[in-house]
């Protein structure tokens, strides 16, 4: 197969086969499957050449103008120039760009307001927390009090008045709002009321709107929140790693948290991609991408339910479907299976009744492809013929083929 990535891969193919066969096999199962995970997408060749650049070799701890290390000179002015594109693109008064990851930032933000023992507010995991809010195999859990709120059963929805009321009765230090699979927007200006209320620090734990907030697809948390925490390769579509925003009173602290407290040498490569993601996420282009991400979930949510699963909330303001599959004859695990063995890649999650897992979706990669909403009403005949007769499995794996050939991630590679 004629497939280069950058011109490293040649260099690659020729000194490790055996590896350039692995690459080049992930990338022929991400063209021709449908990537439908809620927290992937795909970066563009400018992100990927940062990403494989020679910046991977440089040591860099501390901050711009203030390194442990020598010959930082240039990537300097690469933090530099990433910092100021994400404080531009969101409004923010301070930018850390160097957490290696989601749950580093949720890591450092802790870090940054709390003490161990501590008692922190936040979804419960099994309404769609994220590990870092409170699961037990996770510090989080192990080193801070959490008290979870849920979504209302019946709605699917935050239940307002039960953040009130345990806000009230906990007193907590830090509030925090953010999911993994919560479909709509989150009212950030109720989490401030009610967080100015009781005296605590409200965190948004945004790595998945943070894309549509870029785009101005979904409300910002920046205005609201003392500390954001966010992801820079789900819907923003830039490298696999971390950012957290803050205004400049928490600047140092937000900082210090990051590096030295939980970091060590900085990621170059990656901040200099994330810089290149930042450079894209401003433009036109990239807002009609956001809202096209959003147009292409209402359309896969109102496929679903045409078909007859139960999807969470009745709908979605946002890139993200959740969805109840039994009315099929099929549990959510079963159903991801069959999906999979036809070429539909996706997720599990929680159910709000609690019960059951359901199905878990997103639309930044396939619409980062060229789909819209016409080939979203084709992917939802797809699931339901698949959950309706397993025997369609074969068929269905054909058309996903035929699908995806159309759009190729990697146009001309
Ligand atoms: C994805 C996600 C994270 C973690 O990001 P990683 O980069 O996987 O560590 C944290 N919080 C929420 C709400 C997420 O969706």
């Amino acid at each position: 197969m004629a497939v280069t990535l950058t011109p490293e891969a040649g260099a690659l193919r020729r000194q490790d086969p055996e590896m350039a066969e692995i690459l080049l096999g992930e990338l022929a199962r991400q063209s021709t499957t449908l990537q439908l995970i809620a927290a992937e997408n795909f970066t563009s060749p400018a992100v990927l050449a940062a990403l494989g650049s020679p910046l991977a070799n440089k040591y860099a701890e501390g901050y711009p103008g203030a390194r442990y290390h020598g010959g930082c000179e240039i990537v300097d002015v690469a933090e530099r120039l990433a910092v100021e594109r994400a404080r531009a693109l969101f409004g923010a008064e301070h930018a850390n760009v160097q957490s290696h990851s989601g749950s580093s930032a949720v890591l450092a933000a802790y870090a940054a307001l709390l003490r161990p023992g501590d008692t922190v507010l936040a979804l419960g995991l099994s309404h769609g927390g994220h590990l870092t809010h409170g699961s037990p195999a996770n510090f989080s859990g192990r080193w801070f009090d959490f008290v979870g709120y849920g979504v209302e059963a019946e709605s699917g929805l935050i239940d307002h008045q039960q953040v009130r009321a345990l806000a009230r009765s906990h007193r907590p230090k830090a509030i925090v709002c953010g999911s993994i699979s919560y479909p709509r927007h989150i009212d950030y200006a109720f989490f401030r009321e009610v967080a100015d209320e009781v005296g605590a620090y409200l965190i948004a734990d945004a790595a998945h709107p943070i894309g549509l907030v870029a785009g101005k697809a979904a409300p910002s948390p920046v205005p609201h929140a003392d500390i954001v925490c966010a992801t820079t390769h789900k819907v923003l579509r830039g490298p696999r790693g971390g950012m957290i925003l803050c205004g400049s009173e928490l600047a140092e602290r937000v900082d210090r948290a990051v590096f030295p407290f939980t970091q060590g040498g900085a990621q170059m490569h990656t901040i200099a991609a994330k810089a290149v993601a930042f450079g894209e996420a401003a433009t036109e282009g990239f807002a009609a991408y956001a809202r096209q991400v959003v147009a292409n979930a209402r359309a896969l949510a109102d496929g679903l339910a045409a078909e007859g699963l139960v999807v969470t909330t009745g709908g979605t303001d946002t890139h993200l479907v959740t969805a109840d599959p039994s009315p099929l004859g099929v549990d959510g695990r079963t159903a991801r299976g069959l999906l999979a063995a036809a070429g539909m890649i996706l997720d599990t999650c929680v159910l709000p009744h609690g019960d059951a897992r359901g199905l878990r979706l997103g639309t930044a990669a396939v619409t980062t492809q060229g789909m819209g909403e016409k080939e979203m009403a084709r992917i939802a005949a797809l699931f339901a013929s698949v959950l309706r007769d397993a025997a369609n499995v074969r068929k269905a794996r054909e058309e996903v083929r035929e699908l995806t050939g159309g759009f190729p991630p990697y146009p001309g590679r």
